[in-house]
C-alpha cells in the first residue's frame, strides 16, 4: 500500500512518488476529456487530474470511474492514489501551487448529500465583500452557525481554532514556567459565583444551585490554601440577556490568581508581558492563518508598545471630558466610551493594548480592595485592546474583618458566601488576580467582527443548538 500523506506535507520534491491522500472533494470541473477535482484537508487543497479512458489514453481508471469522480458530490470525503507530478502552470485555486496529483485510484470513504444547506464558496463570501464596506450578512451568518460543522470546514474558520489552539498553549506553557499550577474549580454551584442575578440557575437533587459565573472565589480559595500561583482555563456561564458582538452565555474562561509582594501593579506587569509576548508569538507562528483571517476582514494590524501604558481611571475621565463627553467621575465606562478612550489613547500612546487602574468602588465586586488612600477607588484593573476591555482583575481583599465588613456595606448576605468568608478566618496572602474570556480576546486580537467567530459551537441568549 501507497504511503498516506497530509496534502500540506507535498512539495516538488515528492515528483513521481505515488502516495495516497485524503480530504474532501471541494470542487470539480469537468473538461470533457480531462476531470480536475480539487481536494481539501483543513486549509490546504490540491488539485488531482483524470484523463479519460479512451482510445490511446490509458489509464488505471475505466470511464464508469471517470463519470462517477465526476459527479460525486462535494464534500464527500475520500481517498485518492496518485503520482505527484510539478505543474507546468501555477494552479492558482490551490495552496498546493506547483504540483499535482494523477489520480491511479480512488476510494469514497464517506459520501456527502448533494444539497448542503451551505457552500463552502458561499461561506467564502465575506471574502468578496472585503474591501467594499458591506457589514457581515447577518441572515447568512446565523446560517452559517446554524450549520456549524460545514462553516468549520472553512479557511476562516479551520485558521481562526488553529490560531485559538496556539493562545492556549502559549498562555498554559507562559504560566507553568512561571511557577502558576493550573487548576480546576467545581461549574456546579451553590450560590451565585460572584453574587448578582445573572446565573443559570439548576435543579441540584431537590435544591437550589447554579453554573459557575467565574472561578473567582476558588481560585482565591485555592491561595488560601497555599498555592502560591495558580490559574484556570474553563467555561463560565453568564445569564445576560444581552445579543452583542462581544458576549456570550457561556465563554472560556483564563483566570489567574497569585500572591503579591509588594503591589497589585506586580500583576499588571506579569499579565502585559503574558500578553505582548503571546501577541509576538502568534504572529509569527501563525502567519499563514492570520492572513487568511486578514483576508476576510479588513482590520488595521494590531500595534502594541513594548512599555506597559497605564491610564487610571480619573485620567481617563479626564481625557474623555476634553474630547467633549460629559459624564460623571465614578460612572462605570460604557462601550462606547472603551471605544473612545481606545482611540485617544491609540492617537496619544501609539498603542491598541493598555490598562486603565483604579476603577471606583461602586463599579467593582465587593472583593476587591479598596484604596485604602482614597475610598472612591480600588486597586483593580482592565486591559483594553483595540478599544474594548478583554480583561478585567484586582487585588482582592485578604482580611477577615475588612472583607466581612465590605460584605455587610454592601447588604450581601453572609450566608450566601460562608464557604468562602470563612476561608479567610484561618488566614490569607495578599493577593490580586485576573479573568479574561478566551473568545473576547482572540476576537480583538484577530479584529473579528463577533465573538462567535472565536467559539466553536456558540451560545448566546437565542442560539442552544448545534
Ligand atoms: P463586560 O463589561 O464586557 O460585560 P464584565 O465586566 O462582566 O465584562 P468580567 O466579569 O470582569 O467581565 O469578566 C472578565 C472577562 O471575561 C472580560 O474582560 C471578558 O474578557 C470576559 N467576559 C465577560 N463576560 C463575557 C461574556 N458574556 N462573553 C464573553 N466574554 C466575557
Amino acid at each position: 500500500m501507497y504511503p498516506l500523506s497530509e496534502i500540506k506535507n507535498l512539495s516538488v520534491v515528492h515528483s513521481q512518488e505515488v502516495v495516497r491522500v485524503r480530504g474532501r472533494v471541494f470542487s470539480k470541473k469537468d473538461c470533457g476529456r480531462v476531470l480536475f477535482l480539487i481536494v481539501r484537508d483543513g486549509i490546504d487543497t490540491l488539485q488531482a487530474v483524470l484523463v479519460k479512458n479512451t482510445e490511446g489514453t490509458p489509464t488505471h481508471l475505466s470511464i464508469e470511474d471517470y463519470n462517477l469522480l465526476r459527479k460525486i458530490e462535494n464534500e464527500s470525503f475520500i481517498e485518492l492514489t496518485g503520482q505527484i507530478y510539478a505543474a507546468e502552470n501555477p494552479v492558482l485555486a490551490c495552496s498546493q501551487q506547483s504540483i499535482e496529483l494523477a489520480i491511479m485510484g480512488y476510494t469514497v470513504l464517506s459520501r456527502s448529500v448533494l444539497d448542503l444547506p451551505i457552500t463552502l464558496k458561499e461561506a467564502a463570501i465575506t471574502e468578496e465583500k472585503k474591501g467594499k464596506g458591506a457589514s457581515f450578512d447577518a441572515v447568512q451568518y446565523v446560517k452559517r452557525l446554524d450549520n456549524r460543522v460545514l462553516d468549520l470546514r472553512t479557511d476562516l474558520a479551520q485558521a481562526i481554532f488553529r490560531i485559538n489552539d496556539g493562545m492556549l498553549f502559549y498562555i498554559q506553557q507562559y504560566l507553568r514556567s512561571r511557577g502558576f499550577v493550573e487548576i480546576k474549580t467545581p461549574k456546579l454551584i451553590g450560590g451565585a459565583s460572584e453574587g448578582g442575578a445573572d446565573v443559570f440557575k439548576v435543579d441540584y437533587f431537590g435544591k437550589p444551585a447554579c453554573l459557575a459565573q467565574s472561578p473567582q472565589l476558588y481560585k482565591q480559595m485555592a491561595i488560601i490554601g497555599d498555592f502560591k500561583r495558580v490559574f484556570e482555563v474553563g467555561p463560565v456561564f453568564r445569564a445576560e440577556n444581552s445579543d452583542t458582538n462581544r458576549h456570550l452565555t457561556e465563554f472560556i474562561g483564563v483566570d489567574l490568581e497569585m500572591v503579591i509582594d509588594q503591589d497589585y501593579m506586580e500583576v499588571v506587569h506579569l499579565v502585559y508581558q503574558l500578553l505582548v509576548d503571546l501577541f509576538q508569538a502568534l504572529n509569527e507562528k501563525y502567519k499563514r492563518e492570520i492572513s487568511i483571517v486578514q483576508s476576510f476582514f479588513d482590520v488595521p494590524a494590531l500595534t502594541f508598545a513594548s512599555e506597559l501604558v497605564v491610564v487610571p481611571f480619573p485620567e481617563a475621565v479626564v481625557l474623555l471630558q476634553a474630547h467633549g463627553k460629559a459624564r460623571g467621575a465614578l460612572e462605570d465606562l460604557s462601550t462606547e466610551e472603551e471605544r473612545q478612550l481606545g482611540a485617544i489613547v491609540k492617537e496619544k500612546y501609539h498603542t491598541d493594548l493598555y490598562v486603565i487602574t483604579r476603577y471606583p468602588s461602586p463599579v467593582r465586586p465587593f472583593y476587591t480592595m479598596v484604596d485604602p488612600n482614597d475610598g472612591r477607588y480600588t486597586h483593580a484593573y482592565d486591559f483594553m485592546l483595540r478599544g474594548a476591555e478583554i480583561l478585567s482583575g484586582a487585588q482582592r481583599i485578604h482580611d477577615y474583618t475588612k472583607l466581612s465588613q465590605r460584605v455587610a456595606e454592601l447588604g450581601i448576605a453572609p450566608a450566601s458566601i460562608a464557604h468562602y468568608l470563612n476561608a479567610f478566618k484561618y488566614g490569607a496572602p495578599p493577593h490580586a488576580g485576573v479573568g479574561m474570556g478566551l473568545e473576547r480576546m482572540l476576537k480583538y486580537f484577530l479584529g473579528l467582527p463577533d465573538v462567535r467567530y472565536s467559539n466553536l459551537f456558540p451560545r448566546d441568549p437565542k442560539r442552544l443548538h448545534p
